[in-house]
């Protein structure tokens, strides 16, 4: 059951009301669901789009940020909780824990970044929750193009691949990743199977 989920997004919003409009829905599934808001901290960008929604419609939100951060992504003040780190690797170790499951939102490097190491965590076997991305606006069919490519070229397995939810609907999205129950010991035996 999926009682926290952490959200990777951007530290820029491009105004775009279709996102937007997918921010506010996702906010309103995770309140309903009573699912807290793990994210990072601060209260610039999509970030912080997405914890005023939150907050708003009566959430609840986790904020995990590194202390050099605090000016920078401007810090939310009115979140339930924040978090303080002491460094990048401490944030994001700490935003996957308090996690019950991951979602990316459109974003810049610093998304990629988040969402590809939990993804790999997840390829390892280090952890067994579902990761899906909110693809809103087709933002990031290249990037699943991309997959397929390094799929036909034979670096990376397909099953692995299939891991990643893509979905542009929150609400389904959230359903979806609720029926993700693939232990750490399956995904890893998975992998193993196929080499
Ligand atoms: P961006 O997608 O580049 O707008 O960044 C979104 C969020 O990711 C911001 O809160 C950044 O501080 C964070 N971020 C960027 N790089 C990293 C990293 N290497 N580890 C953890 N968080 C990061």
């Amino acid at each position: 059951m999926i009682k926290s989920l952490c959200v990777y997004c951007g530290a820029n919003f491009n105004g775009d009301p279709l996102l937007l409009k997918a921010i506010e829905d996702l906010a309103v599934t995770l309140v309903r669901q009573h699912i807290t808001l793990v994210y990072g901290g601060g209260s610039v960008g999509v970030m912080g789009v997405l914890a005023d929604e939150v907050l708003k419609h009566g959430g609840k939100v986790i904020g995990v940020i590194p202390q050099f951060l605090m000016d920078k992504e401007v810090g939310h003040k009115g979140i339930t909780e924040m978090v303080i780190t002491s460094n990048m690797h401490e944030r994001k170790q700490r935003m996957a824990d308090l996690s019950d499951g991951f979602v990316v939102l459109p974003g810049g490097f610093g998304t990629l970044e988040e969402f590809f190491e939990v993804l790999t965590w997840l390829q390892l076997g280090l952890h067994g929750k579902p990761i899906g991305v909110l693809n809103v606006v087709g933002y990031y069919d290249h990037l699943f193009l991309q997959m397929e490519v390094m799929v036909q070229h034979r670096f990376l397995k397909q099953n692995n691949k299939d891991l990643v939810f893509n979905e542009a609907n929150p609400q389904v999205l959230i359903e979806k990743m609720s029926s993700f129950s693939a232990t750490p010991d399956e995904v890893w035996f998975k992998d193993r199977n196929l080499t």
